[in-house]
């Protein structure tokens, strides 16, 4: 237990984040799933280009969701509230 007992504001804050970022990067791997079968079956440049895009918001999304889980981790570990 911390040093503000069982609850700690910041660590809340800090896994409400997380969770919305796993989430948003879920949903942007799902979308890249789809459009990979699409890109696969269509061969197409341009469904290609709509590949690319999605993986880049999946790879941005990845990243968020890194940053919040390292937050939360240096959170815990600095304050020791978990
Ligand atoms: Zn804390």
């Amino acid at each position: 237990m911390g040093p503000s007992g069982s609850t700690c504001a910041t660590r809340e804050i800090l896994k409400a984040r997380l969770r919305a970022d796993v989430k948003v990067y879920a949903d942007a791997i799902g979308a890249l799933q789809r459009h990979s079968m699409a890109a696969l079956a269509a061969l197409r440049e341009d469904t290609a280009i709509a590949l690319q895009k999605r993986y880049e918001l999946a790879e941005h999304a990845r990243i968020a969701y890194e940053d919040s889980r390292k937050k939360l981790d240096d959170h815990i570990a600095t304050h020791r509230c978990a």
